[in-house]
């Protein structure tokens, strides 16, 4: 039950990730676009994933366009679960 769960989980967030630079790559922003971990809510500074606060979450997908990925820490995890 708990493994087929993940095994979803992890499916639909890739399922995003694409959807998300297919979307990126349409639209031709590159401006003002942060991505942020689905999994642990890390935000990715350049080569850097930080950890970020609830509030200071929030507040970007307010003003920014968010994107969701996934950090190289919870895709090691993920695979391991899968
Ligand atoms: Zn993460």
């Amino acid at each position: 039950m708990v493994n087929s769960f993940i095994i979803d989980l992890f499916y639909y967030i890739l399922y995003v990730i694409l959807n998300n630079m297919e979307n990126l790559e349409k639209s031709g922003e590159s401006k003002e676009f942060i991505v942020i971990c689905a999994w642990c809510g890390k935000k990715k500074e350049g080569e850097e994933w930080i950890e970020i606060t609830p509030e200071e979450r929030v507040q970007s997908e307010k003003e920014l366009k968010v994107s969701h990925g996934i950090c190289p820490d919870c895709l090691k995890e993920a695979e391991k679960e899968v």
